[in-house]
């Protein structure tokens, strides 16, 4: 098995060449030939544990890749130190209601975790098979969450360095002191005076500039990127999917392992629910994937009617790692479902590029409507979910979590379904204390770390120490450059100028 472009169904890439070029040259992702089908094999995955569990999924699709390095890349990333335990997906299963699949109980408690703690051991591999044995400079435009995922899943990996820029006013006083405590010996985190779209577009433009490219190459290092179309990201996350099946049937909640259950994704870039929809093409029953979007409802949209339509207002919500509205991983889906036609699917994007939208045809809408749920919510929405599921379940959740559940109730109360349903939660609730305590209590301290508190005092449950300590950290970087500096910075901080 190996991969090609969305664009491009011709040319074949081994999984190595996938995950260090990151994005094909001809602007299209990388996706596999072909899905290997595991159906089969749920009666023995259901026996082994997270790590041997992610190990026979990563066999199937890391082509050129040996035995012994697929164990070392899961047993560097899924080390039970960093994520509280042996399985760092765990399904907390309600009672008389849905699951929970927790995705944060990582170092950063996120869900970015489950793939940025393993994709730089998989490139790291990579650049070795691939890649000439060159140091890969990843470079980071973050408006919070992802930064600080990845200099995490970085820090001190061989072969690699890392440098996240963030907008000097534009991140939390929580992510800012997450970023800039950083440790490790090959990451720099630098604000610029602008804007994340400031921070995106500079990135992007050092990343294509050639010049800087050939200064990098007589200097042995390459660009690279940890960026959420790498299939270096997406397939991690297909992994959870089984798992939570697997712990379903094991605890009885599921009969027999024919019985279909439904996820509902909280979904952004289009990547992790994409990773569910991998899943069921492999065979894993799922009956609906329910997406959940924000006041960003571009996706919902899209589901219910067939048109991507990215020209529209902008929300800044509480949700915001949701605040999104060009789906890329979109991109993916489509392909598959349109037949693979790459003419077709390059016809749509360049269309949303030139008008801001595109319309698919009837039968690639169909596919896409009997495969998809779609429904999105407001904040104040948001904020009563949290309220109701605390109150009534003793479950606290995230404002990400948030909007899934409510998706989740809007799908039950069209459609009657029964099915086990298993919620997508995508960060831990500390995490974003300040909203979440708006469903708890009236009375919010301005200050984020005494948020911490109140939420501990009134759920009971244990602020997670990675975001405890962070209070008593020493900050490390206090880089601030103009937008147009950045690249001049990036060259001075590798010492290639
Ligand atoms: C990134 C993120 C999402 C969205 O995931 P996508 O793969 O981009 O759809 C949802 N919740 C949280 C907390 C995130 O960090």
């Amino acid at each position: 098995m190996n991969y090609k472009s969305t664009r491009n169904s011709e040319i074949r890439y081994s999984a190595s060449q996938a995950i260090y070029q990151g994005i094909s040259k001809d602007g299209g992702l990388f996706v596999p030939t072909e899905l290997p089908q595991f159906k089969g094999e749920l009666e023995n995955f259901a026996k082994l544990n997270y790590m041997d569990r992610a190990k026979s999924i990563f066999k199937l699709y890391l082509n050129d890749f040996t035995e012994e390095e697929i164990a070392d890349c899961a047993e560097k990333a899924y080390d039970y130190k960093k994520f509280d335990g042996d399985c760092p997906a765990k399904l907390n299963m309600l009672e008389n209601s849905f699951s929970v699949l927790e995705l944060w109980h990582g170092p950063t408690c996120a869900f970015k975790d489950m793939a940025l703690q393993i994709l730089p051991h998989l490139l790291s591999y990579s650049l070795k098979k691939s890649g000439k044995g060159k140091e890969a400079i990843i470079l980071v435009a973050t408006s919070g969450d992802t930064g600080k995922a990845a200099l995490e899943g970085f820090k001190d990996v061989e072969g690699t360095r890392i440098m996240v820029f963030y907008p000097e006013n534009g991140v939390s006083p929580m992510q800012l002191r997450q970023m800039n405590t950083q440790e490790g010996e090959n990451v720099t985190v630098c604000a610029v005076k602008g804007n994340f779209d400031d921070c995106q577009t500079q990135v992007k433009i050092i990343f294509t500039n050639n010049e800087i490219g050939d200064l990098l190459d007589e200097n042995n290092m390459v660009f690279s990127s940890a960026n959420s179309i790498n299939w270096g990201r997406l397939l991690p996350q297909i992994i959870y999917y089984f798992s939570a099946y697997a712990d379903l049937y094991n605890a009885g909640r599921i009969k027999s392992l024919d019985e279909k259950v439904n996820f509902v994704v909280p979904t952004g870039n289009f990547g992790n629910i994409l990773a569910a929809f991998y899943a069921k093409q492999m065979g894993l029953p799922v009956n609906k994937l329910i997406c959940a979007s924000n006041a960003n409802n571009v996706l919902t949209e899209f589901i219910n009617s067939g048109t991507y339509n990215k020209d529209r207002e902008f929300y800044t919500t509480t949700s915001p790692s949701m605040d999104i509205l060009v789906s890329s991983n979109l991109e993916r889906l489509l392909y598959h479902i349109c037949g693979e036609n790459s003419e077709k699917l390059t016809e749509w994007m360049t269309s949303l590029n030139t008008n801001g939208n595109y319309t698919v045809d009837a039968k690639t809408a169909d596919i896409v409507k009997d495969l998809f749920y779609a429904s999105s919510c407001n904040d104040e929405e948001t904020i009563q979910t949290i309220a109701k599921e605390f109150t009534e379940k003793s479950y606290l959740c995230d404002t990400h979590t948030a909007v899934a559940v409510k998706a989740y109730y809007d799908y039950v109360e069209k459609t009657g379904d029964k099915t086990e349903t298993v919620i997508v939660s995508t960060a831990s609730p500390y995490k974003f204390a300040g909203d979440v305590l708006k469903a708890v209590t009236d009375d919010i301290p301005e200050d984020e770390f005494e948020c911490l508190n109140v939420l501990e005092n009134a759920s009971k449950m244990k602020v997670p120490t990675q975001i405890k300590e962070l209070q008593s950290k020493e900050p490390r970087f206090n880089n601030v450059v103009d937008k147009d500096t950045i690249s001049n910075f990036v060259l001075g901080s590798l010492g290639v100028k």
